[in-house]
């Protein structure tokens, strides 16, 4: 039987932070201890500043320990629909700054990440034909795209992807943090933001500002952000190691809902048809349901043709936002929001966490308008946008 709702990154080595008791001062207080919260606070040790950071669970305890394990450049969307929706510079900006932040990301955890590029499966005949305009498209733009055609499936191949375990970068990111002079807190929800004091169960966080890095729920803890923010929860499962297959890089299918990589034990891990769970798939919670776990294990039976036994089933949650890119904003004097990547976000969040310090402490905004435009402003937005 499968430990429920573990993910199979997890290997058990983990010793959590205690929960923060009474009251502390600090310069900034980070919310949320996944991959962005843990670079913001990577880059606001680099500037000498103080740092508390607070769990509600652990570090990595949501979609950022719990993920499909992609790397991938770009945004939520295919290049091409990238650059119809943002621009051709704006897109092809983006595209540079996440392939950078993917090297980042592999020396930050040597060893983890591998680089075996990623392949993009079309389902149909009008996914094929996505599939060239985004080829045009991105070799139009100097970006490593090729046609993929194998006994797998046919598509694009994208050399410069990769595939990592998320929750040991994560691990890696909090113990340097802790070297580093911060001050981490497991198993300490917050409960408000009060200007710039932060409640949890059995503490209070006295700081100079708060920087709130929740991707899925974003929007329970910055009520502003209802309706600009939706969060979901994305379900996956893992094989036991098996040689049925070989999947040498991560696939992606059906415009990206099914989702599937070998691990280098040779265990598959799946995710996918939230789409095919029906309205209640947004929703806060994060656990695995019968109907998306069954049709998980089906593609993995027949499409896969794989039989070994189903070790892991998982879910968790993420947000969403309407334009696909990242809600990166002060939404109350000196409280910045983070999140919203729309499902993709192990790189647009680090690029997104670095982005935020870069605004709140350098008042540097040049980052944060690769990501979002031009027009974007650091004045409060109430969960406005910019
Ligand atoms: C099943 C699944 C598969 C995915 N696959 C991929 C993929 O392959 N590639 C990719 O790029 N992206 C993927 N994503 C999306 C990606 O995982 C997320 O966008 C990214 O990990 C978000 O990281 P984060 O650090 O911003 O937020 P999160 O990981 O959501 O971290 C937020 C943290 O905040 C904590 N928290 C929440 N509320 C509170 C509170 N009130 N007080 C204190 N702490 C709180 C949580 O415990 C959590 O640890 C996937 C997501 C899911 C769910």
């Amino acid at each position: 039987m499968p430990v429920a709702n573990q993910p199979v990154w997890d290997d058990g080595s983990w010793t959590t932070f205690p929960p923060l008791h009474g009251s502390i001062t600090t310069g900034t207080c980070v919310i949320g201890l996944g991959g962005t919260g843990l670079t913001v606070v990577e880059e606001l040790l680099a500037r000498g500043e103080a740092v508390v950071g607070l769990d509600a669970a652990d570090v990595a305890a949501g979609a950022a320990g719990r993920n499909g394990g992609f790397l991938l450049a770009g945004t939520y969307d295919f290049y091409h629909d990238a650059v119809r929706k943002h621009g051709r510079d704006r897109a092809l900006a983006i595209y540079h700054a996440t392939l950078v932040e993917m090297q980042r990301i592999a020396e930050a955890a040597p060893g983890n990440v591998r680089f075996v590029g990623s392949r993009r499966i079309a389902a149909d005949d009008w996914e094929l034909a996505d599939c060239q305009a985004q080829m045009a498209a991105m070799q139009a733009d100097g970006l490593a795209c090729e046609w993929y055609d194998a006994a797998d499936g046919v598509g694009l191949s994208f050399t410069t992807d990769g595939a990592f375990n998320p929750l040991a970068r994560c691990r890696v990111l909090a113990a340097n943090a802790v070297r580093g002079g911060a001050q981490l807190f497991s198993r300490s929800p917050v409960t408000a933001v009060q200007d710039t004091r932060v409640e949890t169960a059995q503490g209070t966080v006295h700081c100079n500002r708060v920087i709130v890095a929740i991707d899925g729920r974003l929007e329970m803890l910055l009520p502003e952000l209802i309706g600009r923010v939706r969060t979901a929860r994305l379900q996956m499962l893992a094989t036991a190691p098996t040689t049925e297959i070989n999947v040498p890089a991560p696939m992606y299918y059906r415009d990206g809902h099914e989702y599937w990589q070998q691990l280098p034990d040779g265990s598959i891990a799946i995710g996918g048809f939230r789409d095919h769970g029906g309205p209640s798939e947004w929703t806060y919670d994060a656990t695995p349901t019968d109907t998306v776990q069954e049709m998980l294990e089906s593609f993995v039976r027949t499409r896969l043709q794989v039989a070994a036994p189903i070790t892991h089933r998982w879910a968790a949650s993420a947000g969403y936002t309407e334009s696909g890119l990242p809600v990166i904003e002060q939404v109350r004097e000196g409280v910045w929001a983070l999140g919203g990547y729309s499902g993709t976000g192990n790189v647009i969040g680090a690029l997104s966490g670095r982005a935020v310090v870069a605004a709140a402490i350098d008042r540097d905004y040049a980052a944060v308008r690769v990501l979002l435009g031009q027009q974007w402003s650091p004045d409060v937005t109430q969960g406005r946008g910019a």
